[in-house]
């Protein structure tokens, strides 16, 4: 049975700015993810704001949208089956220090705001997040 879903993914300026956006791409090669779309684009904080408004109320949220339009990064659809759950599985916890060993966040990210890597977390945000970045 297939399930074939597509994710977005987003290298985060903490590892764009490492030059690390080749290895991370051959970790989602290698695990059998299919970069549909890609681009490297850096984004106003207006922008961060609407892209994480649903963390509007959460005391971390200024200091999340002034870091997501830090620098460059790099947005992606992946395709896969059941894509929205393997790229959770493969990024880890959101805090590094709490991501199993082998995770995308756990081998590259430095602290739970610089954490490398944004993967949508349902299907249904998956939809809305593509949208945002890559509609039209
Ligand atoms: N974040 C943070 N402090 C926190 C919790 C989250 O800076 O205490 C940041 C972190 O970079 C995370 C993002 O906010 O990736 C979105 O949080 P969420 O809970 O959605 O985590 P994710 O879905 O990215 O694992
Ligand atoms: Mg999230």
């Amino acid at each position: 049975m297939s399930n074939l879903e597509q994710t977005l993914s987003i290298i985060k300026p903490d590892a764009v700015e490492r030059n690390l956006s080749n290895e991370i791409k051959k970790e989602f090669i290698k695990n059998d993810f299919q970069i549909l779309k890609e681009k490297k684009i850096q984004i106003s904080k207006i922008e961060a704001e609407e892209f994480y408004k649903i963390h509007q109320t959460k005391p971390f949220y200024n200091d999340l949208c002034d870091y997501l339009s830090s620098g460059p990064i790099i947005v992606m659809v992946l395709e896969k089956n059941s894509a929205v759950s393997e790229n959770r599985k493969l990024m880890g916890a959101t805090d590094p220090n709490k991501a199993e060993p082998g995770t995308l966040r756990k081998k590259y990210g430095i602290s739970i705001d610089k954490n490398s890597v944004h993967g949508s977390d349902s299907v249904e945000n998956a939809k809305i997040e593509i949208d945002f970045f890559f509609k039209n």
